[in-house]
This record gives structure tokens, sequence and C-alpha cells, in this order.
């Protein structure tokens, strides 16, 4: 049934009451939520240890991977982040606030977006192609993700430049008679070690001269041409992912014109229309992550006993429990009014939002899980948890699609143009002393 979407009024809530807010998930958004946690009861969460097993193994993708994206596929629950998927893609997109709770039960095990295809960093490389792809780019590239065949990477971040400032960036997309040549080097490219992964989606400059945000372009790069070169898997704060966060080498790599992606010096244009949707569906997976971790703690500190009190009935660890609820529900708010302006005004529309919960998120997740690590006392450092998984992950997230300090800058460019335009009118709340 469709939500019905109304417009972000400003304070129109208030002026026809309260009860005029809806918090509840729209019947859609329920159904598929209550299809999805039936899912991660029944096929996931009983094959979890299994899943690490194999990994430790070396056995990646993992034996059962196909067989559960197979059954998640043909239950029609494929594909449930993109809104205006299209008519033969094989799913049911959502819209993005129908999606988050989803998002967040799948976000509870940090393989299980895959089942779904619905893991990143593919999802925003979907997003980007169904935005700018031509005929035969969307047949090449987009189909075989949205059929869950293939997977993708997005190459941007070097490690000889600040890539926190995308118009840094400094690999060289030469244009030469009939295609393109690339050279540079790449970090940190997630995905880029997964055995499926056959597309690099690669940022870089086709015009030194242009204006600045102009330089930019995007081109297609299948993983297996000549001159790609996976120099190596970083581990990120020494925890290893089978799929990989690679240095990338590119030395003269050579793709046919028709691979670029979208026009000539739009690149820094679409990678900020592919960070939007990406960075909230990182922020709907952490909530589910801090969901967990507070479960762990609170089970935890009430099993625990130390000089004759179980943990749960010390002062401090009653604040950090209740810390952690305050903080989770504040963020998921914030996520939720996020996702649904990006429905209703679009990513662009949102983009002070999406700054917001960027910035938010990781570091709340950090500090929730940074607090039921310590309730486990040194076993929340040991792999017998996933806390210390869940910490890595947020606190790589604080840099990843952004540090928490870019969005925090651009957060306050918008507040200072809002100022600006007031033209001082707070002045009025001033009450100067006239004394003296
Ligand atoms: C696990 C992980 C996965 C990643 N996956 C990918 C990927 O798939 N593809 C990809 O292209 N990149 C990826 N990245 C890279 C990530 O996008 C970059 O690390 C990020 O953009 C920051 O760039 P940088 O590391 O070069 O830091 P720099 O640009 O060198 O910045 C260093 C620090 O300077 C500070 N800083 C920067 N700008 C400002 C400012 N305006 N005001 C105040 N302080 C500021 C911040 O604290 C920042 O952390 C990933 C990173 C991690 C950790």
């Amino acid at each position: 049934m469709p939500r019905t979407r109304r417009r972000p009024d400003g304070l129109a809530h208030v002026r026809k009451g309260v009860t005029d807010i809806d918090f509840s998930h729209s019947p859609t958004s329920t159904e598929y939520l209550r299809r999805v946690s039936d899912f991660m009861d029944t096929h996931i969460l009983p094959r979890n240890a299994l899943w690490h097993a194999e990994v430790a193994a070396g056995n990646f993708p993992v034996s059962f991977m196909a067989d559960l994206k197979a059954l998640a596929k043909c239950e029609g629950l494929w594909n449930l982040f993109l809104p205006d998927l299209p008519d033969d893609a094989p799913g049911q997109g959502l819209g993005t606030l129908d999606y988050a709770p989803l998002a967040e039960v799948m976000g509870r095990i940090p393989w299980a977006s895959e089942v779904f295809n619905c893991s990143a960093p593919d999802t925003g490389n979907m997003e980007l192609l169904h935005m700018f792809a031509t005929q035969r780019q969307r047949q090449d590239w987009l189909m075989p993700l949205l059929e869950g065949e293939i997977r993708s990477a997005f190459a941007m971040s070097e490690p000889d430049v600040p890539s926190s400032d995308a118009t840094n960036i400094e690999t060289s997309i030469r244009k030469d008679g009939n295609g393109y040549v690339i050279s540079g080097r790449k970090w940190f490219i997630t995905n880029a070690a997964h055995p499926d992964c056959r597309l690099l989606i690669v940022m870089g400059k086709t015009d030194t001269d242009a204006p600045r945000h102009l330089q930019q372009s995007m081109v297609l790069v299948p993983i297996d041409t000549p001159g790609v070169e996976i120099k190596r898997n970083i581990p990120v704060l020494n925890h290893h992912t089978p799929e990989g966060h690679c240095e990338i080498l590119f030395r003269n790599v050579k793709v046919p014109a028709d691979n670029l992606l979208g026009a000539e010096g739009d690149g820094f244009r679409m990678a900020q229309a592919r960070l939007g949707p990406g960075r909230i569906h990182h922020c709907m997976r952490s909530i589910g992550q801090a969901e967990l971790a507070l479960e762990l703690m609170c089970d935890r500190t009430r099993e625990r006993k130390t000089f004759g009190s179980f943990l749960s009935e010390r002062a401090n660890v009653g604040d950090w429990i209740a810390r952690s609820r305050l903080e989770i529900e504040q963020a998921r708010l914030l996520v939720l009014k996020t996702a649904w302006m990006i429905d209703t005004v679009g990513a662009d529309g949102a983009r002070q939002e999406i700054a917001m919960i960027k910035a938010l998120v990781p570091s709340m997740l950090c500090r929730v899980a940074d607090r039921a690590m310590q309730t486990f006392g040194a076993m929340g450092l040991s792999p017998d948890t996933p806390l210390a998984e869940i910490y890595t992950f947020a606190r790589a997230l604080r840099f990843a699609d952004g540090p928490d300090e870019v969005h925090l800058r651009a957060l306050a460019r918008g507040e200072t143009k809002a100022s600006a335009e007031r033209s001082g009118a707070s002045a009025r709340y001033l009450t100067p002393s006239t004394a003296g």
C-alpha cells in the first residue's frame, strides 16, 4: 500500500497538533520487516558461526552464500534498497523510509545484506549506474549487479592526496584515440578482493585545466583489464575482511571511450549523488549494530557479579545502558527523518540531514560498542563476541564516505548561511545591561 508522504513543512506538526505525527512504519514496511526478520532468524543467524569458520579456513565466498541469495531472491526479498527499481529487474525496491527498519535488521550480521543484494558498495554503485549509465552500460553492468551475479567497487581515495577533498584526486584519465588510459594509485577500495568483483568505478581527472569541480570524470573498468594490479588487502585496525579494502595500481589501463560514465567533467557531481543514499544505508545498519551491542551489554551485566553485586546494579553501568538507549533513539529518529526527506525532497534537498547522520551515527556506534566491550571484560576484545568487529566497523565509518569533520563543516556552513539570511534577527533577544 503506498504510504502518504507529507512535505517537510517546518513547524506544520505544531500548527496541526502533535497527533499529526505518525512514527509507525507503513504497512508495506511492517510486512517486509516481518519477512526479513523471519529470514534472518531462520536462514542467516543459524549459519553465522559457520560463516566465520569458513572464512577463517580461507573459503570465500562461503559455500552457502549462493543458495541463500537464490532463496532470498525467490522470496522477493531482493534489491529492497532501490526506490525506482527498473521493471525488468528482480526484487522489490522500497522507499528509503520503508527500507530503513529492514537495513537495521540486516545490519546485525555484517554479511547479511549481501544475501538480499543490499550490500555496500554495490548499492551505491547500482544507484550511480541507475542514474547515469547508458543503455549498453546498464545491460553490461547494472543488470548483472541487480541480478546479484557480480559485485563491484568504487575507487576514489588515493594514498598520495588528502582524499576527503575529492577535488584533490590525481589519477589521470587521458583520452587516447577512441579510448581512455588510466594511470594512478587508489587505496582502501572496499570489495576489490571479493572473488565476484568484476567492476571498478574509477574516479580520476580528465581535464586539469577545467574549473576545480569540473576536472573529474568516472570510467567503468573491468577488474581484469591489463594494467589493473591489486597490490594488497589493507587490514583495518588489524582486522582483515575477506572482501577487502584494497590498494590498487592502475598502470596505463586502457578502456573504450564508451566506458565513460556520464559526461567528461561530471565526476564530482556524480560522486556527490552516489554518496547520499550510500551514507544513509550505512547509518541504518549501524543503528542495528548499536541495538545488538546494547542487548549484549544488558544481558551480560545481568549475569556477571563482582564484589557481591551484579554489574547491572552498579550506577555507572546503569548510566552506560541508559545513555546508550538515549543515543540510539536520538540517532534512529534523525535517520528516519533523513530517509523521509530523501523520499520527499530528494537526496540533494536532504543534504544537511545526510551530513548530520553521517557525523552522528558512527560516533554513537563507537561509544555504545565501547561501553559494551567494557562490560564484557577482556572477552569484549576477543572474536568470541561481535563487539570488536562492530567497533572496528564503526571506527572505520568515521572516515569512509568522508570523515566526521567534513560533514560537521558542511553543517556549520549551512547554519552560518542561514544566520546570514536572518540578518542578525537574534539580536532582539539580547538584553544588554544599561547599568553604568
Ligand atoms: C574501511 C574503509 C573503507 C573505505 N572504502 C573506500 C572505498 O570503497 N572507496 C574509496 O574511494 N575510499 C574508501 N575509503 C577511504 C575514505 O573515503 C577516506 O579515508 C576518507 O575520504 C578520508 O580521506 P583520507 O584518508 O585521505 O584523509 P585526509 O583527507 O588526509 O584527511 C585526514 C583528516 O583530516 C581531517 N580533515 C579533513 N578535512 C577536514 C576539514 N574540512 N576540517 C577539519 N578537519 C578535516 C579529518 O580528521 C581527516 O580524518 C575507505 C576508508 C576506510 C577506513
